[in-house]
Parts: structure tokens; C-alpha cells; sequence
């Protein structure tokens, strides 16, 4: 808990509530809210009283991200951000133009907790949760920087999303907002690596976002050889969660499979994927769609990438098998824009320097 309060973490009914209590009339909300969601602090918060101004300055932290290093793609213009946070951490954000519009990879954690062996992000474990306003604030920030309009989410950087539920619900609220920056929920994904209580508490909340399934592998032995998670929660457990979800929300669930060579990348791990998939939504009518990704490199993991051939092969054997299955292309493959690679050089150089 922060000992200050924290306006970009307040839903306008929160704000209304922290006006009146200052005295103020509750309309100052509407008033603010729309300025903090377009990244405005509040020293620009000019149609408030100067004393009113001081006021929040004394009584709140400003908890927005600061750019603390920006790398630009010469070859397909996708942004990584390094982003500062308040107590000095940080965190990674991927700006990416696609033709339908932005999409920003935002991270939910300061490191993670969840052990994953081909991840630079666990590395070092996890610091802290983020909270609401610096959910949102990758979103403020990263649009303002780039003067372009944020139009996609996915929840997809550094952390593990389900691991800081409430938080993330919260943010969610607050950049559907429509006095906000008024993302809708179907230009939203959240991918986790298999936490299954918090995929049955997603479902619940019923926000119709897209729910992403890192699976990466189709065998309890082997999934648990590479996911820790997968020790907690079996296969079988993770997939009848995603039928749940499903079946509560009618949204479509993706896999993220990531081909890791000679680990999970054979025609017979492809079948054994297909079966697996086909067999735990037999009967739903639920449309399957599997991601595939070759691993980006991580010097600390070890583990190598395969050829393009054998993604190619893998995918087409799911296709044959009914499963829609999309090989991700790599953007920013010139700015180190896998998962957690810049916050770990970043942490790196302030250790050997410190
Ligand atoms: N914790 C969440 C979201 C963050 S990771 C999750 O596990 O889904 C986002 C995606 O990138 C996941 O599918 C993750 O497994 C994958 N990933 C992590 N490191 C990778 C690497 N080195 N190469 C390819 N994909 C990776």
C-alpha cells in the first residue's frame, strides 16, 4: 500500500470521493479525470485553484512512468521502452504499428515470480507488483511519447498478470473508461502462464477481454520441465479452466506455443498438441488458435531457436488437425525487444557500476 494517495489510480467515483473529502465539489472529478488519463500533471491540472493544485502535490505521489531509455526499430519502426517508476525499478513496454493501429506490450510486475526456464524476465525474481496508475501510465506515456494513439493492449511484457489480479482488474476498469482513454475490451489481451484460480476469478469478473494461454508445451513432463507453474496446476486442470472461461464469457482463448529446438518442436510434440487442444474443447464449439513463436535467444537460458522451416512444418500440421495456427512474426528484432532483455542489461550495468 502506498502511503500517499494515487489520482491515476482512482476510477472517477474514487475521485469524487477524495474531492469531497478536501471540501470540494464533486464535479472537480470530471474535471480531472479525462486530463490525468491524456498524461497531464498535475501542475497542468490549470483548471483547478493554484491552492487546490498544492494541495494534491502534498498529499499524493505522482506515480506515472518516466522514459528512461527509448530504442527505435530502423526496421520496422516498433518502440521499446524503458520505463522509470517512482522508486527508482523499472519496467519494459513494446510499442508496435501495425496496419490495424498500435498495440502496446505492457508489463504487470517489477521481474517475475513464476520461474519460466526460457524467460529473461524471471531472472532475479519479482521485486513488486505494479499498481493501477503504472498499468496506465505505460499506456499514458507511451502514447504521448509517440504522439500516436494506443488503440491495442496486451498484457504480455514483463510479470505475471494473475499474480497481481486485483490491480490488474482495476486498470483494466480504469483505460475502458469512456472519459478515459476509452480502450475497448475486445482490443485488450491478458496472457499468463497458467494461474488457474485466477483464470476462474477472470471469468467472474466478466470483462470481455482475450484471454492468452502460455502452454508451450503438451505433456505434464514436459511442460513442467520448462514452467514451475505447471507443478502447482496440470495440464488437464489449466485446460478445463480455459473451458470454464469459455463457456462463462464466449470469448476465444489463444496459446502462445514457443518453439524451443529439440525441446518441444517435433512433428510428434505438433500431433500430441493438436490431440490435447481438440480433445478438452471437443464439444464446445470454442474456435482454437494457437501462436507460435520461436524462442528468442536468452544468454542466461541456454536455449536455442529453431529454423523457420520447422515452425512452418509445425504449423501446418496443426492446420491439418483443425487447430488455426498463426507463426507470430518478430518485430523489433533489432531492439532487444524480447521480453524482459532490456530491464536485464539495464540491471546488469547498475550493479557492476554500483
Ligand atoms: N506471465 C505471462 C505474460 C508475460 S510473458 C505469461 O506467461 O503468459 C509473454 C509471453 O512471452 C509468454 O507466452 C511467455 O511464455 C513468452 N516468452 C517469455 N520468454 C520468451 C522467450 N525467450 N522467447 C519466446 N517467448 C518468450
Amino acid at each position: 500500500m502506498l502511503e500517499k494517495k494515487d489520482l491515476y489510480s482512482m476510477l472517477p467515483s474514487e475521485l469524487e470521493e477524495y474531492f469531497v473529502s478536501l471540501g470540494e465539489p464533486k464535479f472537480r472529478a470530471k474535471q480531472v479525470f479525462p486530463r490525468l488519463a491524456a498524461g497531464c500533471r498535475i501542475d497542468g491540472l490549470t483548471n483547478l485553484s493554484k491552492t487546490l493544485r498544492e494541495r494534491l502535490k502534498a498529499e499524493t505521489l505522482d506515480t506515472l512512468p518516466t522514459v528512461e531509455e527509448k530504442l527505435v526499430s530502423k526496421i520496422d519502426g516498433t518502440v521499446k521502452y524503458l520505463f522509470r517508476l517512482f522508486d527508482g525499478s523499472c519496467i519494459e513496454s513494446v510499442l508496435m504499428k501495425y496496419k490495424h493501429g498500435n498495440t502496446l506490450c505492457i508489463s504487470s510486475q517489477v521481474g517475475c515470480y513464476m520461474g519460466c526456464k526460457f524467460c529473461a524476465s524471471t531472472i532475479g525474481g519479482k521485486l513488486r507488483d505494479l499498481y493501477p496508475s503504472e498499468l496506465l501510465g505505460q499506456v499514458i506515456v507511451a502514447g504521448a511519447d509517440s504522439g500516436e494513439r494506443v488503440s491495442n493492449i496486451v498484457m504480455m511484457g514483463i510479470g505475471e498478470p494473475l499474480d497481481n489480479f486485483d490491480n490488474v482488474v482495476k486498470f483494466l476498469r480504469l483505460v475502458n473508461h469512456p472519459d478515459g482513454l476509452n480502450i475497448g475490451y475486445r482490443h485488450i489481451s491478458l496472457s499468463t502462464c497458467g494461474i488457474v484460480t485466477g483464470i476462474y476469478k477472470l471469468a467472474e469478473v466478466d470483462l470481455p477481454i482475450t484471454l492468452s494461454i502460455s502452454l508451450h508445451a503438451a505433456t505434464d513432463e514436459k511442460r513442467s520441465a520448462i514452467m514451475p507453474i505447471n507443478n502447482k496446476w496440470k495440464i488437464s486442470e489449466l485446460l478445463s479452466a480455459c473451458v470454464d472461461y469459455y463457456k462463462t464469457t464466449g470469448r476465444r482463448i489463444s496459446f502462445e506455443y514457443t518453439l524451443i529446438s529439440g525441446k518441444n518442436d517435433t512433428a510428434a510434440d505438433a500431433e500430441e498438441l493438436a490431440t490435447l487442444l481438440n480433445t478438452a474443447f471437443r464439444g464446445t464449439g470454442a474456435p482454437i488458435h494457437v501462436n507460435l513463436i520461436r524462442v528468442n535467444e536468452v544468454k542466461e537460458t541456454g536455449f536455442k531457436r529453431g529454423s523457420a522451416e520447422t515452425v512452418n512444418a509445425f504449423a501446418d500440421l496443426l492446420e491439418k488437425r483443425g487447430i488455426c495456427a498463426t507463426v507470430r512474426r518478430r518485430l523489433g528484432s533489432d531492439v532487444n525487444a524480447a521480453c524482459g532483455q532490456l530491464r536485464r542489461s539495464r540491471m546488469n550495468k547498475e550493479e557492476s557500476s554500483s
